[in-house]
């Protein structure tokens, strides 16, 4: 079969330096040597982004109020290990609460719940065909009517809430069917398909069940980090944010093909035997991910990150001692964007320092207290540090 899928190893050109090595802890236990090679970014800019300090207020747990989305529920929502016992259960739960609690936090912000109303509400516009590149055709989608936050917060969590009951996550090797190397897939879910999933107030509109596979190096790194000696909360807050994120970036996929009946149309056809070669090319347009707005890729998940945060959010996945970025999205520094996209013409791009003052502060229930519920640039990442990167396609146009 062909799942659908999104696959991100975002391979990096460094002008400057490889970024490795960044010790996201204390001054004192960070190299000098390492911090020389971001030359880029003095030791002024990573004090002022704290990076260079702990802020003795911020516990790794935080102290955002635990009230995680069924969505997430360990018990009835993850496929668990075979043969867990209650107390590896425990473990993977405490490991993992202050993650689903912020993954909460952000999907139930002002521009998460907009981009989510939009996916399901949102008229798929005419046929796109953007380049000559493949799986370039799809469907585009705008922004529809504004009905409101309070209004966009019921009706989003309750296709949430609907969505729950078919969604699956698992913690799968990265080395295996169907990560193939990546950080999260998210697959058609063939085993359910008997059930469609029926998230919408009309009850005709149905789509593809989904199952969620998330890297086992997110729960390895997490419970390394807390089993370690010294003060590394810094990593873990990043980690957890990172983990939280790529949770979102896979849920909003999987809220796609949720309400998309011709991915259900053609997952049922894989199943029953056809191949993507016999299934008809409009049928797999009609059931591809569609563009957002003017963007040049088709793919939601990095899409709604753009949305949420003001661009993308990168990180060496699994390096804990390098700090996360964020860039112009799409950017088209990495392969994965070329394939997909439009070329560009920009030899060099930037991505800025994720602040680690702004990760803690997503760690305190006073600053969801404080979100406006109409601010959509409450979480976008503010830029001050940065890299310039290369284009790898040296900013001529592709072919
Ligand atoms: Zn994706």
């Amino acid at each position: 079969m062909a799942p659908q899928w999104c696959s991100h190893s975002i391979p990096f050109i460094n002008i400057h330096s490889p970024v490795c090595s960044l010790s996201l802890t204390s001054g004192a236990n960070m190299d000098p040597d390492t911090r020389r090679k971001f030359q880029s970014i003095t030791q002024q800019q990573w004090g002022q982004l704290g990076y260079l300090d702990q802020d003795e207020a911020t516990p790794t747990r935080g102290t955002i109020i635990d009230n995680s989305l069924p969505i997430f529920d360990q018990r009835t929502s993850w496929t668990l290990p075979a043969g867990m016992t209650d107390d590896q259960f425990q473990q993977f739960s405490n490991t993992l609460s202050p993650v689903f609690q912020l993954a909460t936090k952000i999907a139930m912000s002002p521009a998460s719940l907009e981009y989510f109303y939009y996916i399901l509400y949102s008229a798929r516009g005419e046929l796109v065909e953007l380049s000559s590149h493949h799986d370039s055709s799809t469907k585009r989608f705008a922004k529809t009517y504004s009905i409101g936050p309070e209004e966009t917060a019921r009706r989003v969590g309750a296709a949430l809430e609907r969505l729950a009951s078919s969604l699956k996550w698992a913690f799968t090797n990265p080395e295996t069917w169907p990560m193939e190397g990546s950080k999260a897939v998210t697959v058609w879910d063939t085993q359910n398909l008997s059930r469609p999933t029926m998230i919408m107030e009309d009850a005709t509109c149905r789509g593809t069940p989904s199952r969620i596979h998330l890297s086992t190096t997110f729960l390895t790194t997490l419970e390394s980090l807390h089993s370690q000696a010294g003060d590394n909360r810094n990593q873990i807050l990043n980690v957890q944010f990172q983990m939280a994120k790529t949770i979102l970036h896979e849920l909003t996929h999987a809220l796609d093909y949720a309400i998309n009946n011709n991915a259900f149309t053609m997952a049922t056809m894989l199943k029953n035997g056809h191949t993507v070669q016999t299934i008809p090319s409009t049928l797999k347009i009609e059931a591809r991910e569609p563009y957002f707005e003017g963007e040049g890729i088709a793919e939601l998940g990095c899409s709604w990150e753009n949305y949420v945060f003001g661009g993308y959010v990168d990180w060496k996945f699994g390096e804990t001692n390098t700090p996360s970025f964020v860039r112009e999205w799409p950017s088209f520094l990495s392969e994965y964007e070329f394939t997909r996209g439009a070329p560009d013409s920009s030899p060099v791009r930037r991505q800025w320092v994720v602040p680690m003052t702004w990760l803690r502060r997503l760690h305190r229930q006073e600053f969801w207290d404080a979100v406006d519920p109409g601010d959509v640039r409450a979480l976008h990442i503010p830029k001050s540090a940065y890299q310039e990167l290369l284009n790898p396609n040296g900013g001529t146009t592709s072919s």
